[in-house]
């Protein structure tokens, strides 16, 4: 295995392969309409696919992988892919990224595959704000879910809460106290301006920094921990010890360290979250490509790599939504159900 760099020296370690576009939530901060484009059934990589090339970018360098989505328990027989996965040697870290409504039959047959992490995204504790966030009820089933997880001994189970103002603010210190009845790690994410989120502006950004003085102001000095990571958390401990983390993605950008790519369901590949277009490797391997064509097809496309998209983002004056929903229409594969978070 040899480890590629792009233009700004970054090597490419963590795959996020979204399993399928659909989602059973309609958060308003990514999926705000009911009905979409979806990707055609027959362009959906079958589990070999994912698997193949899976093997080709473990040889240029990947070593983490993330399933995610849309909502990845949806697939039919996930647990089938994650134990094709989990027998890869070259794959040291496999987790996944749901929002816990199928967790609850689910959680032992993953455990049982192989899978080594989860992360459940809960942004409230509240039933009848979780229905007017993502328009579905499903809240008990949510956190019966994350029991699950933790009883099928997914061990590492971290919560994702994203931040918004006006909407889920007042929440931070019960998701911490949530997530040590659970045994779960929290991280706060910022509200991305990313593909999906139309109604995003920067008035609903709940930032680091106040997230920071609200858990201060309830527990005490709060301690940054000093870790070298590409992970994109920044951790800190609160005087009891509990850890959480913030994802600052909006007013603090991590793309100097981003080794992170994403492969969409249909087999697209994304070398950066807001990046426009992306490479087709469906096409190649549908056509035939050898492993070793398509190892060096990644390979080259990562070499080329400049993007920091979220950067450009903070650069930019009047900052408003990426894109309008017109936009995002005409090409699904800018939407971030579709291209996995
Ligand atoms: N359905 C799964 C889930 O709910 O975790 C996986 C896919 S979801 C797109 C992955 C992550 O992206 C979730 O944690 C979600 O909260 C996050 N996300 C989506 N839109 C976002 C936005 N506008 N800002 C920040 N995070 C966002």
């Amino acid at each position: 295995m040899s480890t590629v760099q792009d233009r700004i020296g970054r090597p490419l370690r963590n795959l996020r392969i979204s399993v399928t576009d659909r989602c059973n939530l309609r958060c308003q901060y990514c999926m705000p309409e009911e009905h979409y484009v979806w990707l055609p059934r027959s362009d959906i990589l079958e589990f070999e696919e994912i698997a193949a090339l899976v093997d080709c970018f473990t040889e240029v360098g990947v070593d983490r992988i993330r399933l995610t989505g849309g909502e990845p328990l949806l697939r039919h027989d996930l647990n089938t892919l994650v134990q094709m996965l989990a027998a890869k040697p070259a794959v040291r870290d496999l987790a996944l990224t749901t929002n816990g409504i199928l967790l609850t039959e689910q959680a032992p047959l993953l455990a049982a595959a192989g899978l080594h992490r989860i992360t459940v995204s809960l942004d409230t504790l509240r039933p009848e704000r979780f229905r007017a966030l993502t328009r579905r009820d499903a809240h008990a089933q949510v956190l019966s879910g994350i029991a699950a997880a933790h009883r099928a001994g997914l061990d590492a189970l971290k919560l994702d809460t994203v931040v918004m103002r006006g909407i889920n603010e007042d929440e931070l210190v019960d998701l911490i106290e949530y997530g040590k009845s659970v045994g779960a790690e929290v991280r706060f994410i910022e509200y991305m301006d990313v593909g999906g989120a139309t109604h995003w502006s920067a008035d609903k950004v709940h930032p680091r920094d106040a997230i920071l003085a609200d858990l201060a102001q309830h527990y005490g000095a709060v301690t940054p921990l000093r870790e070298e990571s590409s992970a994109p958390a920044d951790r800190y401990r609160l005087p009891d010890g509990t850890v959480f983390g913030i994802i600052a993605s909006t007013t603090a950008p991590f793309c100097r360290s981003c080794d992170r790519a994403r492969l969409t369901a249909d087999g697209m590949w994304y070398l950066c979250l807001y990046a426009r277009i992306g490479i087709d490797l469906r096409a190649a391997l549908r056509a035939g490509a050898s492993k070793e064509e398509l190892s060096a097809r990644i390979a080259a496309g990562w070499q080329a790599r400049s993007d920091r998209g979220a950067e450009l983002r903070v650069e930019h004056r009047d900052r408003a939504a990426l894109l309008p929903a017109s936009e995002l229409r005409k090409d699904p594969h800018l939407e971030m159900h579709t291209r996995g978070g």
